[in-house]
């Protein structure tokens, strides 16, 4: 297996330096085959994303397929632009020369998936790549094996192996494969803290680039003049949709004190009438991903008394939306990220008290909070460090291409979306150009003397 997979990334990189990827024309061309191909599959997409995770099909178009196909047409609409040579101003040092910036593709790139959003999360990189001038080799999780086999077959069946190679398998065996043997020229990662240090002292070995795109525990703001009604459906809408296991999901709750009461009233009516009484049986909420990660959040039930919800059922790995009370600041729910259907919720008094539970778990991926003051808007988000973050609103910001998606410490290095993984999948090549008419004997020794005119060029 590593001979035959080494022997694949040899070509993609013979491949990618004959200069074939690089053309406008030729990036287009892939990103239209790529899109047609996602459209030719829709059936199959949802199919296996119900089978791994329960999705319904509307869930799917809003954070799945449809997400990536808004992203892709984006692109494609800029793609020429973001090409182009960007002029840049010259300082007088440097004058009369001219200063402009290449962006070129990065070489051979490795892309590598989680199992929560299985399509999208490997897919919005690889058009990023693609639209770049790369080539690609996937990485999907093994977790979500319907919508592997199915991604996979979309990708062989529309690209060559030397330019996009799709590789499936465990993780902790063909990834080592691969980065000890072979210089990738960037790896772009999705997936949780833990390997993604794994996966960066890896790279760190071949000085190579990576994008981390972490785990996150999102704290959640709710202030006492806050649209309560408001809150309470934005944050139930995200903290239950696929059943909890999103990573800018929101982890927990601080509220302040005197709306604590009627935030918990409301996020139970919320649940209820997006879910109903039956949650399991529910079009609208899926389940969880395997045995392992049911167990892992099931075991979280238990640290805190239960507001709402509770029920499981480990034959259907479902877990009720579940709103915990009374939970410790030291226990495994405030430790670690929840990403799944419970929610711990906490109050405050003091701005100070909620900060310093939020510093716990610092830089988190993305930072909410619900206020209708601008000023209280202002002090929050300068207060708290994250990745992203949302005012009155949870998690939709990662659905604007125009803005940068990516964590900070323990969340993430690096980020993308729309221009920004243009930016992320290409090298920033910086170029003078110095007209031969005018070259000042001043520039060349000898220097002695001239140490009043470079300071005044020099300055
Ligand atoms: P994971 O880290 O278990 O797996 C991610 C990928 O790494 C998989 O493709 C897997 O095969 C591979 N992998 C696993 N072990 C490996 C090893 N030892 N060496 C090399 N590769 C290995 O993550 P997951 O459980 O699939 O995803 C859940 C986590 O991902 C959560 O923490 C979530 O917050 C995070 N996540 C982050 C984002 C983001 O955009 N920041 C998005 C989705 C998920």
């Amino acid at each position: 297996m590593p001979n035959e997979i080494l022997t694949q990334l040899a070509a993609m990189r013979s491949y990618f330096n004959s200069g074939v990827t690089k053309p406008y024309a030729f990036r287009k061309q892939q990103l239209i085959a790529l899109k047609d191909a996602v459209i030719a599959h829709e059936e199959d997409i949802y199919a296996a994303l119900y089978t791994d995770l329960k999705k319904s099909k509307e869930e799917c178009w809003v954070t799945e397929n449809g997400f990536f196909l808004a992203e892709l047409n984006d692109t494609l609409g800029h793609l020429k632009e973001w090409m182009e040579p960007e002029s840049v101003s010259t300082n007088l040092l440097n004058l009369p020369s001219s200063s402009r910036v290449l962006r070129e593709p990065l070489g051979v790139v490795l892309a590598i998936g989680p199992w929560n959003y299985p399509f999208q999360l490997l897919f919005t990189p690889l058009l990023g790549a693609i639209a770049a001038g790369n080539c690609v080799v996937l990485k999907p999780s093994e977790f979500a094996p319907a919508t592997a086999a199915v991604m996979q077959k979309i990708i062989e069946s529309t690209f060559s192996k030397e330019y996009i190679l799709y590789v499936p398998g465990d993780g902790a065996k063909v990834i080592p494969e691969m980065m000890d043997h072979f210089t990738f020229d960037h790896v772009f990662y999705t997936g949780s803290t833990a390997v993604g240090k794994i996966i960066y002292k890896m790279a760190a070995e071949r000085l190579v680039p990576v994008t981390l795109e972490l785990g996150g525990k999102s704290p959640c703001v709710v202030e006492s003049d806050a649209n309560i009604h408001i809150a309470a459906k934005r944050i139930v809408m995200t903290k239950f949709s696929n059943a909890g296991q999103m990573c800018v999901a929101p982890d927990y709750v601080l509220v302040h004190a005197s709306k604590k009461e009627a935030l918990v009233k409301a996020l139970k009516e919320k649940i209820k009438q997006f879910f109903g009484d039956k949650p399991e049986q529910s079009e609208n909420y899926g389940k969880l991903i395997n045995e392992r990660q049911f167990n892992r959040v099931t075991s979280y039930l238990m640290q805190g008394n239960k507001l709402h919800g509770g029920r499981y059922n480990a034959d259907t790995l479902f877990i009720e939306p579940t709103l915990l009370d009374n939970v410790h600041i030291d226990a495994p729910v405030m430790k670690e990220e929840i990403f799944g259907p419970v929610l711990p919720i906490l109050s405050f008094t003091t701005p100070e008290e909620a900060l310093a539970i939020i510093a716990h778990n610092p830089n988190p991926l993305a930072f909410y909070v619900f206020t209708s003051s601008s000023e209280k808007e202002k002090q929050w988000l300068d207060a708290v460090p994250s990745g992203g973050a949302c005012v009155n609103n949870a998690s939709w910001h990662l659905t604007n291409p125009s803005l940068p998606f990516g964590g900070r410490g323990f969340s993430g290095t690096g980020a993308y979306h729309g221009r920004y993984s243009f930016d992320t999948f290409s090298h920033k090549k910086a170029v003078m150009k110095t007209p031969t008419w005018f070259d000042p004997a001043l520039k060349y020794p000898p220097l002695k003397g001239k140490l009043g005119i470079f300071k005044w060029i020099i300055r």
